[in-house]
């Protein structure tokens, strides 16, 4: 079931003088989640992430705009009614009920013709308990379950019913580190074993990378970007995305382009030949005098520069050189934490291979780096700039 959100909005009205303008939770959020694929909503703690779940349960109502599953307009129709299956991050089981009362519950509330036999529910549930794997721990009180098994048994109650859409709102975050790993794998295989349009709501950027099929990162209501996670880590449309993808975090350095050149501090790093506009299609030669980006030819620009942990090339005459702190060897690669004037983050942690031997007793270190990993963005918009070596 393919689900469209049009303009999207939910205000939340003020309370009292000191916050009587209100929030805007969701602001003009206009996305299509494709049929069958798992979408995982992403964006900092407060960006309006449940919010936009609650709206496409309908278990809040939106200020403004509209939602279809399909062509079905269902804005206003009641959550029960919509067909969706809701799981959150504290599992919400009835803690009175074994997991098999609980699974079944869904069912024994249907109505009129959509009415099922005892024997009909049976299976059903013992069916969703099969898909989570937990068939054996059917008679048991959800107080003697490990959180993991709880959220199983969460899942196969939202599954219970077929949902059109299931809704999972952080259910990882309560999990210790080992069972969020394996979570989120038998998450990824039940949606792609049921096929379920699913919306995976997470603040943990790594989650949202390795179990989705497109992430939608938010920020402040706002969608920032969508895309497939790769893409949207690979090319980011402005500074918050690059700065939320990625572990070690995006370094983030205060530069300037001038005479063909990305400077930082007073080093030429990398050659820029041309610089273009957010659309990525329009590039304008540092020739052309009507450029509109450029301003007046040879000024400088001020930019922030992005770049990526593995965008480093230790090399010994290298035009980048940063202070060397410290070299930490983790099994793979090699993360070497420097220090710069210009850089916003306190350390530049660069990875490279293990190949590489970094001579510890200099007080810096030098390097060559990958352009298709540097990511140029405006100082005052922070959106992206692209250019051309
Ligand atoms: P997230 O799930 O991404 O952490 P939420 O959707 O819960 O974000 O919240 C988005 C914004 O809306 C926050 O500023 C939050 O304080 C506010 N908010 C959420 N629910 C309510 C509510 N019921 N009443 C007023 N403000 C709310
Ligand atoms: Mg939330």
């Amino acid at each position: 079931m393919k689900v469209v959100l049009r303009n999207l909005t939910k205000k939340y009205p003020g309370r009292g003088r000191k916050n009587a303008e209100g929030v805007t939770a969701v602001d003009h959020f206009t996305f299509e989640i494709p049929d069958g694929k798992l979408i995982a909503l992403l964006g900092p703690s407060g960006c309006g992430k449940s919010s936009t779940l609650n709206l496409i349960s309908g278990l809040q109502k939106p200020t403004e705009g509209k939602i279809f599953f399909g062509e079905e307009d269902v804005t206003d129709i009641p959550a029960e009614n919509r067909g969706i299956g809701l799981v959150f991050q504290n599992y919400a089981l009835y803690p009175h009920l074994t997991v098999k009362q609980n699974i079944l519950f869904p069912l024994q509330n249907l109505k009129g013709k959509d009415r099922l036999s005892k024997e009909e529910m049976l299976r059903k549930a013992y069916e969703a308990a099969r898909l989570v794997q937990i068939e054996e721990l059917m008679d048991r009180k959800p107080r003697e379950l490990s959180g993991g098994q709880q959220q199983r048994a969460a899942i196969a109650r939202a599954l219970v019913k077929r949902p059109r859409v299931l809704l999972l709102d952080e259910p990882l975050s309560n999990l210790d580190a080992r069972l969020r790993l394996q979570t989120r794998e038998e998450i990824r295989r039940i949606q792609r074993e049921t096929g379920i349009t699913t919306v995976f709501v997470t603040h943990d950027q790594e989650e949202a990378m390795s179990i989705s099929d497109m992430i939608v990162v938010m920020d402040a209501g706002v969608v920032q970007q969508a895309g497939r996670p790769q893409e949207v880590y690979d090319d980011p449309r402005n500074l918050f995305v690059a700065k939320f993808l990625g572990t070690p975090p995006i370094n983030v350095f205060s530069g300037r382009i001038k005479e063909d050149k990305l400077y930082i501090g007073e080093e030429a790093v990398l050659d820029i030949r041309e610089i273009g506009d957010i659309e990525g299609n329009v590039v304008f030669g540092k020739q052309d005098e009507k450029s509109p980006d450029l301003g007046e030819i040879g000024a400088a620009r001020e930019v922030w520069a992005g770049i990526r942990p593995e965008g480093f090339i230790l090399k010994e005459d290298g035009p980048f050189s940063c202070r060397l702190k410290g070299v930490e060897v983790m099994g793979r690669d090699i993360s070497v934490v420097s220090e710069h004037d210009a850089s916003e983050n306190p350390q530049v942690r660069s990875i490279i291979g293990t190949e590489n031997r970094v001579d510890t007793s200099k007080p810096l270190v030098r390097f060559e780096l990958r352009p298709q990993k540097v990511f140029l963005f405006d100082k005052e918009t922070g959106e992206r700039i692209y250019f051309r070596e």
